[in-house]
Parts: C-alpha cells; sequence; structure tokens
C-alpha cells in the first residue's frame, strides 16, 4: 500500500514517506507509478542529497503528469513529485499564478 497521498500508511505529508507513497487507493494513476517499484528512500532525499535517480525513473514514468498535478493542487511539500523537487514545483506555481 502507498502513502504518499494523505493518510494511506506512506503519508507524504512526512519525510518518511516515499513516492510508492504515491498512492492512497483514491487515484487510478498511482497504481501505474514506477516509483512503487524502486527505491522509495530516492524519492525523499535528505536535504542536500541528489534527486537525480529519482528524476530519471520520474521521465519514464507513464503518469507522471497526474503525479505533478495531484502535487500542485495538494500543494505536496516533501519528496520528488512528477520529476520536480519542491523548489522546482514552487516556482512551477509561481509562474502559473
Ligand atoms: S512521476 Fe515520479 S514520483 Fe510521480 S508516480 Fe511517477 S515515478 Fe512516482
Amino acid at each position: 500500500m502507498w502513502n504518499i497521498f494523505g493518510e494511506g500508511p506512506l503519508n507524504l505529508a512526512s519525510p518518511d514517506a516515499s513516492p510508492s507513497l504515491h498512492n492512497d487507493g483514491m487515484h487510478a494513476w498511482q497504481d501505474q507509478a514506477l516509483c512503487a517499484q524502486t527505491d522509495p528512500e530516492a524519492f525523499f532525499p535528505e536535504k542536500g542529497g541528489s534527486t537525480r535517480e529519482a528524476k530519471q525513473v520520474c521521465q519514464l514514468c507513464r503518469v507522471r503528469d497526474d503525479c505533478l498535478r495531484y502535487a500542485l493542487e495538494n500543494d505536496e511539500r516533501f519528496g520528488i513529485w512528477g520529476g520536480l523537487s519542491e523548489r522546482e514545483r514552487r516556482r512551477l506555481k509561481g509562474r502559473a499564478v
């Protein structure tokens, strides 16, 4: 079971959550999340840690757009979502306003 989404076992609001965490069963696209098949820790690197590995996985993920949209709409603060870091998502949101 994932928990990058909401109150599931893997809560994205928690630094311990991982994107395979991107699934609480409420969003069909989460079933296709490629990160579920990888090391979830790569999606929640320590401060200053590399995001390269996670972003490479996201590049190949078929639900990347859905994932990014979800993160933007839910103001996800931690981790890599849709191939973007928190800072990159903030920047993107700022441009969209
Ligand atoms: S885009 Fe990245 S973080 Fe989002 S579901 Fe796909 S692999 Fe996971």
